[in-house]
């Protein structure tokens, strides 16, 4: 692929999301950087035109078919047309199953499965078009299953069937498919389910560690570089995996 590629970052205000944004423009892409309030994505957006990239913020419910469509469309109109989606948009809603609610239930599988599925199928036509495309979808080792997160657990392993289905389906056009699955990364959302059980971050950071074989707790910059892997041309024929990315093995 040559010329001027545009990828779009969906959660991309904060966290992952936007060490994700920050990368791809430092490999060449103008990026979209979605999230829910478009005012919270200014500061990845300024990082990238600081560093000299090129990037716009569009506020998004990445559940909400219409506004999705509409913010694909203003990509498409506003960088190009968008052949790199990184679905990294997320939110937990920890309880035991058997105090877990309805609405903790349905608005987790809403955020990763639907909004995912509602970005992709905006996407797919770009790419499909330019015969060239990456898929990158943020999964977790929760996938695996973990106390507490039955809702975000299913929609983290729900959303690894999705990858490889994509794989499947789109890469007679060029276009791949993979999942991330990372551990325990310091951000907002890790920082909050420190703060729920009552914990201090460095010192729940410091207890994570422990159990991680690297020593150490991941950091954004690590899932970012292996999404420029990913949606690299190196990787052209690394379709519909699961790339764990914890520091250490898992199954
Ligand atoms: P984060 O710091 O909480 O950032 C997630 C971003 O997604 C936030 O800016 C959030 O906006 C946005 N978002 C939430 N719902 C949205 C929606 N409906 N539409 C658009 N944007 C929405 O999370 P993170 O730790 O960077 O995680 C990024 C991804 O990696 C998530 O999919 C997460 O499940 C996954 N992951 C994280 C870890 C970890 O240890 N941190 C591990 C495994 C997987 P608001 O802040 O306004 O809600």
């Amino acid at each position: 692929m040559t010329g001027n590629r545009v990828a779009i970052v969906t959660g991309g205000a904060r966290g992952i999301g936007a060490a994700t944004a920050v990368r791809l423009a430092r490999e060449g892409f103008a990026v979209a950087v979605l999230d829910l309030d478009e005012a919270a994505c200014a500061g990845t957006v300024r990082a990238i035109a600081e560093a000299g990239g090129t990037a716009l913020a569009a506020g998004v419910d990445v559940a909400d078919a219409g506004r999705v469509t509409a913010a694909v469309e203003r990509v498409a109109a506003e960088l190009g047309p968008p052949v790199v989606l990184v679905n990294n948009a997320g939110i937990t809603r920890d309880n035991l199953l058997f105090k877990m609610s309805e609405d903790d239930w349905d608005s987790v599988m809403s955020v990763h499965l639907r909004g995912a599925f509602l970005m992709t199928r905006a996407v797919q036509a770009h790419m499909t078009k330019a015969g060239w495309g990456r898929v990158v979808n943020l999964s977790s080792v929760s996938a695996l299953g973990n106390r507490g997160q039955a809702n975000y657990s299913a929609a983290k392993a729900g959303l690894q069937g999705f990858t490889k289905t994509l794989a499947i389906e789109l890469g007679k056009f060029g276009v791949t498919a993979n999942a991330i699955a990372p551990g325990f990364i310091a951000t907002e959302m890790t920082a909050a389910t420190a703060a729920r059980v009552g914990a201090d971050f460095e010192v729940f950071k410091a207890a994570a560690a422990e159990q991680i074989p690297v020593r150490r707790v991941g950091e954004p910059e690590d899932i970012a570089g292996v999404v420029a892997f990913l949606v690299s041309d190196d990787a052209s024929f690394v379709s519909g995996q699961v790339l764990y990315v914890a520091g250490g093995p898992r199954d």
